[in-house]
């Protein structure tokens, strides 16, 4: 249909016009054929032209050209009076502008007849705004999606009567819902009794009375899991509105396994805690098992003084006897005797002996064992002592037709200086257990030496035999006390299985090391090392000379004609020692006590004084401390301790009182005769 563009280019036309653009929206009036019949001025801002370069032209003109078809069809619909809702978003055209801009346009559309003609009138709304803020929403509505979707802890929003609007994939983990299964339900399924059972009670309460519990703060509740588990979460709350009513946004956070590390924590704590603890009592425990250490220590050590004094004085009274029996048994088989009467007189000499070695065991161990084990430093000559060990053993050798060597390998230094008596005590020992356990054979001593650079001479001995052996399983515990390799063979060999361990003590104190190898049915072989001087060359000097005038005097030692006065209260002794030194061809006389000795040297001449050290009235110290106060030759009389004393430090005691030398009883007549000689040549010199 034509266009009556006079319809609106007439009076009526122009009051048209003018209501139209007093319109604040763009409103045009477009014909039957599409051409703009009116353009307000509304519109002529919107589209950025003037309305005469738009009326009879093609009102599509006005929309972006991709969306013309769909601008025919609108009108098409229009005609039909089927047009879409203003607003409808499915219909949202944009707004070509003359500049080339476009601008997103909302619009109405209407129909009226305008004389003949059905004039569609436009009414067109720019809604960039609008629509950039719908934008904006939208966007940060998604961004909030975003966030709340890929949040790690859990975000649940529920409406004021506590129905789910908002379950987040955190929660469907937490929880084991899906959202879809929890959306529109009641928020207190996520909750165990009795949280359950009130959660509507709180909610009630608050819409009544606004009374805050937990919103707004955080606190640790307890969850409920689909499959009905609980744990602990900790949920803080916030309230919003959305959509114009209220509601609440929970964010949630699995607290199972920070509760589990707490606790675990809390354990190690407790654990700890408890360990101080146990190892506090263990420290007063300590303290105490030190105090009752010390105490015992304390007892033991007095226990141990208590039974070395008592070895001290017992050994004093077995000695004394002993004494006795070995020298008279000695006097008895120098006489003339039946064979039988030897024979017993023999046995009696070597049951006596074999006790004094026992004795002299026990006296050695208690040393060690009350750490009053002492060496001596004395110049020797290594081969005397060899001689007088080889002497010593002969005549049993002879008697078990055992050979007995003796080998130096090398140039072996012979003046040394060490404890000799315990050197031959070790080797004492080892020979005197070598013919014990052998019935055929050998003996064989081998000595070798080297001189490491320490400046002392380690001197090498092996004791060699042919006899029983000793078995592997208890070579290592030999050098132990009271060990021995077989206590059956105990009763055939006697013996008490101390002598080893006091030659490995003895040993180690001259820094050495003590040792066997043995098969059985074999023999053994016992080899120990000791550390000793070497005899300076000075002192060598000084001992040759010495040697000398001994040997000058010992040889008129026979004619030696001294008077000799013993101090000694034991009978057996005194009549003893009388008979030693009348066959020695000393003139005797005896004092029975320290005071009767003091007083007879005041009224007589003594070449020498034998003072044994312990006698009623005065012992033999004081004696000699008496004696040493005498004017003239009496007071430096030379004075011989006689004792069964043998503890250390015994000698020094002596020497200290005055006394010139000492013999050990039981007496050996050699022994005795060696210090009187010694004694008088010092005297005379
Ligand atoms: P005792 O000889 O007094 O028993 P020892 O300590 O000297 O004590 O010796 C301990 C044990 O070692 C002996 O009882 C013996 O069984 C064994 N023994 C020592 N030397 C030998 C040896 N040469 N041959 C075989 N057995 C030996």
């Amino acid at each position: 249909m034509p266009i009556e563009v006079s319809a609106i280019e007439g009076e009526s036309g122009a009051s048209l016009r003018a209501i139209a653009d007093t319109i604040v929206d763009g409103v045009l009036l477009i014909d039957s054929a599409g051409k703009v019949l009116l353009f307000n001025s509304a519109c002529e801002k919107l589209f950025g032209c003037k309305a005469v370069e738009v009326i009879d032209r093609d009102a599509e003109s006005l929309i972006v050209e991709a969306q013309r078809p769909r601008f025919r069809e609108l009108i098409a619909l229009q005609r039909e009076g089927k047009a879409p809702e203003a607003g409808d978003s499915d219909w949202l055209l944009a707004g070509q502008r003359q500049d080339g801009s476009q601008f997103p346009m909302e619009y109405s559309v209407g129909e009226f007849q305008l004389g003949e003609q059905a004039v569609l009138v436009v009414v067109v709304r720019d809604i960039t705004d609008r629509a950039r803020m719908e934008q904006e929403l939208r966007d940060s509505e998604a961004q909030h999606r975003a966030i709340i979707e890929s949040a790690v802890d859990g975000v649940v929003i529920i409406d004021a009567l506590g129905s789910i609007r908002l379950f987040n994939p955190a929660c469907e983990t937490m929880f084991g819902f899906s959202a879809q299964e929890v959306l529109g339900k009641n928020v207190k399924i996520l909750m165990p009794s009795p949280d359950y059972d009130q959660h509507d009670g709180y909610l009630r309460h608050y819409r009544d009375t606004g009374e805050r519990r937990i919103i707004g703060s955080g606190r640790t509740v307890v969850g409920r899991r689909r499959d009905g588990a609980t744990f602990p979460l900790e949920l803080s709350i916030c309230e919003t509105e959305q959509g114009g009513t209220k509601v609440f946004v929970g964010f949630v956070r699995d607290m199972s396994e920070r509760k589990a590390y707490e606790e675990a924590l809390q354990r190690q704590v407790e654990d700890l805690e408890m360990a101080r603890a146990s190892l506090e009592d263990q420290g007063m425990e300590m303290v105490l098992l030190a105090e009752e250490l010390a105490a015992a220590k304390e007892q033991a050590d007095a226990a141990n003084a208590a039974k070395s004094s008592f070895l001290a004085a017992m050994s004093h009274e077995i000695r004394t006897p002993m004494t006795g029996i070995i020298g008279m048994t000695r006097l008895l088989l120098d006489d003339k005797l039946t064979e039988d009467q030897r024979d017993q007189a023999q046995t009696v000499m070597d049951c006596a002996t074999t006790l004094l070695s026992l004795l002299n065991d026990i006296l050695d161990l208690s040393k060690i064992e009350a750490g009053h084990f002492e060496l001596d430093r004395q110049p020797f000559d290594l081969k005397t002592l060899l001689e007088s060990t080889q002497r010593l053993w002969a005549g049993r050798m002879d008697e078990k037709g055992l050979e007995f060597r003796v080998i130096s390998e090398g140039d072996i230094p012979q003046r040394l200086v060490g404890d000799a008596p315990r050197l031959r005590q070790v080797l004492f020992n080892l020979i005197s257990n070598a013919i014990k356990f052998t019935d055929s054979g050998y003996i064989e001593v081998t000595l070798s030496h080297d001189e490491p650079d320490d400046g002392t001479v380690a001197l090498h001995v092996a004791v060699r035999d042919t006899g029983l052996g000793i078995d592997a399983a208890v070579q290592e515990r030999l050098f132990e006390k009271f060990v021995q390799a077989d206590r059956t063979i105990t009763g055939t060999y006697g013996g008490t299985g101390l002598g080893l361990a006091i030659c490995r003590n003895i040993v180690e104190m001259m820094d050495g090391t003590i040792g066997l190898e043995s098969k059985l049915g074999e023999g053994s072989t016992f080899t120990f090392t000791v550390h000793l001087a070497r005899l300076s060359k000075s002192a060598m000097i000084v001992e040759a000379a010495e040697d000398e005038t001994a040997e000058g005097e010992d040889e008129a030692g026979a004619a030696v004609d001294a008077r000799i006065l013993l101090a000694e209260d034991n009978l057996v002794n005194q009549s003893l020692i009388r008979s030693l030194l009348q066959r020695l061809g000393y003139e005797i006389e005896i004092a029975n006590n320290g005071k009767e000795a003091v007083e007879a040297l005041r009224g007589g001449a003594f070449d020498l004084v034998l003072m044994d050290s312990q006698m009623p009235e005065m012992d033999g110290v004081t004696a000699t401390k008496e004696v040493r106060k005498l004017e003239g030759p009496a007071g430096s009389v030379p004075i011989i301790a006689l004792t069964a004393n043998a503890m250390v430090g015994d000698r020094e005691r002596y020497l200290e009182a005055g006394m010139n030398d000492y013999v050990p009883k039981p007496i050996e007549p050699e022994l005795l005769d060696a210090a009187i000689r010694r004694c008088l040549r010092a005297k005379a010199a």
